[in-house]
Order: structure tokens, then sequence, then C-alpha cells
């Protein structure tokens, strides 16, 4: 009697782990998942005794197998905030193999942080490069390029330094290389990777001059550039009154992860409404050591401070790097965070 009992539900124990087995993917340890199958053929054993198909596993393929239509939405975006001394520099590896530079930073020299650090990265061409203002520690690294570099386009504000006749002996040169030049707009989108977002939010494209630092600050080009789930804002050396422009003009549109602060933290910049709409997770200062200014000042940290963001500087941490994505969005499905 017991024996008639006990074979049948003996049996259908050992069938249910056989099948527990059967369905285990191959990556998982068995060791781990059969009990919790036995546990479900206790419940219900009619189930788990029928026999059971193993789930199909979806391929996942090597980044090597992709097709080619998906290879620069699987590859990263990667933003070198370079280490230059007093000065802003910051350089770009699109998803699609192109590359961007922002400024220069303020040395001319072959032995300058920019000049290594193209020589390191293997750099021989650069695709685009914007002048954000007509400051020489934001133009000066750039005679250094074009002097050593195939540039494919030029990126320009309209703002004539009045006070220095060096920027427009750069401008003069780039179009004797016959480079091609853009005055982006406010609103304008830069055609640079089909897969990021490169949008203009403030810029002079208007022909202006002036010697006044502020106003040639306040001509600015910024530049939002997303990629999947995140985004860096480039401010150049914007100042307040031209952030509160952008909060009313464009509000919300201006959140970004990735903020390069204004001004190399100038206490001008960095408002707490403009902070309130950008909401960045991290800042980055571009700001050389011991420098004449007092950049970054105590009010601008505290700022930064009081909005939630983790502040770096090229003074103290060097030369930073931060990618975005880096996999297909189809596999990972999910945000995709800064990485340092
Ligand atoms: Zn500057």
């Amino acid at each position: 009697m017991a024996d008639k009992v006990l074979r049948p539900a003996i049996n259908a124990l050992l069938k249910a782990a056989a099948a527990a087995f059967l369905v285990c993917p191959p990556f998982f340890s068995p060791v781990l998942v059969t009990p919790l199958y036995a546990g479900a053929a206790l419940d219900s054993l009619n189930e788990i005794i029928t026999p059971v198909e193993p789930p199909a596993v979806p391929a996942v393929a090597p980044p090597s197998a992709y097709p080619a239509a998906s290879v620069s939405a699987a590859r990263a975006l990667n933003v070198y905030f370079i280490s230059v001394g007093q000065g802003d520099c910051e350089y770009i590896e699109l998803p699609n193999g192109k590359n961007v530079l922002i400024d220069g930073g303020p040395s001319d020299s072959a032995d300058s942080p920019l000049a290594e650090f193209l020589a390191r990265h293997n750099v021989t061409k650069i695709d685009y490069v914007v002048l954000s203002h007509p400051h020489s520690d934001h133009y000066k690294g750039l005679r250094y390029v074009f002097n050593n570099f195939t540039v494919g386009n030029f990126y320009d504000t309209r703002m004539d330094n009045a006070g220095s006749a060096t920027d427009n002996a750069l401008r003069d040169q780039i179009r004797d290389l016959g480079v091609n030049v853009t005055y982006p707009a406010p609103g304008d989108t830069l055609d640079w990777d089909s897969n990021v977002q490169a949008k203009v939010f403030n810029s002079c494209p208007a022909s202006t001059q002036s010697s006044s630092g502020r106003d040639i600050n306040n001509c600015s080009i910024v530049i939002k550039v997303a990629y999947q789930h995140s985004s860096v804002l480039f401010t150049g050396d914007m100042e307040n009154e031209v952030e509160s422009a952008l909060v009313s003009t464009y509000g919300s549109e201006l959140q970004a992860d990735v903020l390069k602060v204004g001004h190399h933290g100038s206490k001008y910049s960095t408002s707490e409404a403009f902070l309130a709409a950008v909401k960045p997770h991290d800042a980055y200062i571009s700001v050389g050591a011991g420098n004449n200014y007092g950049f970054p000042t105590f009010a601008c940290l505290s700022r930064l401070q009081a909005a939630g963001a983790t502040v770096y500087r090229t003074d103290t941490d060097g030369t930073q790097k931060y990618s975005s994505g880096g996999a297909s969005p189809s596999l990972t499905g999910q945000a995709l965070a800064f990485m340092r």
C-alpha cells in the first residue's frame, strides 16, 4: 500500500526534477534554480511533469557581429574636459567616429596639454571645431590646431573682440585654409552624428564687436549634446543675464546630466535659476591652478553644492573623461549613465 502511494509520487518528483533541469538556461546554476522548480513541482505537479520545451534563449551576438547599421548606436559618446590651465578645452568623440573640439585653451605651444592630448589619442584630423567666443584662453590653442591638423568645419560666433587683433588673425587663417565656416544661430541643430542631438542655445550670429569682457562672454556659443539617455551642456563663458534669457526661452529643455560650468566658476555665472533649469548631476569646471581671477569662486561652488551637483575641476582633478552609451539600447534597455 505504501509502495503504491509512494512510487508514483517519487516518479513524479524525479520527472519534475528532470524537467526543472531541462528548463534551466545553461548559464544558471542548477544548484540555485532547481530547488525553485522542485518547489513549484510540489505545488503544481501536473504542469511540471508535462514535457517542457526549454525556453528560447535570446540570441545575443557579440558586438563584432552587429550589422553595420547598428555599429554607431553601439558606440559610446566620449567627452574629455582637458586640463589646459586657465582656459577652456573640450574634446568629444562621437559615436559615428567623428570628433569635435570646443575651444583650444590658452596655449599654441607644441608641448601644450592640448597638443600632448591630441598626440596621445592619435588624432590626425578634427571634423568639427567650435570657438565659443574670442577670448585668448579659448582660441589661442586653436592656432596650434589649425597649424597642425586638417579641420573639416569651424563654428564661430560673430563677435569681434575689439581689444585684440589675434582673434581676427586666426579667423583670417581659417578662411585662407578654405575651412567651411558656420555661424550657428540659437535654435539651430548641428548635423554631427545622426544618433546625437546637438542643439545651439546661444550665439551671436549677426556681426558685432566689443571690447567688453562681459559682452564677449555673452556671445558664447552654448550647445547641448544629447546621446541616448544622457546629455552635456557646454556653456563657454556665458554670464547670468544670458542664462536668465535662456531659462525664459527654453526652460526645461536646458536640462542636462552634465554641465560644463560657465566662465571657469565666476560668481557672475551659474545662477540659481539656471541650475534649477539644468539640474546637473555632474558639473565640470575648467580652471587653472592658482589663477589670478580667484576662479572658481566660493559663490559659484556654493550654488553648485546647493543644487546637488557633484563638482569636478581640471585644476585639482586633471583631465576628465566621461562616456555615454556604448551598448545597443535594444540589448540593455536601460538608462545609460556617465562613467568616470
Ligand atoms: Zn574663459
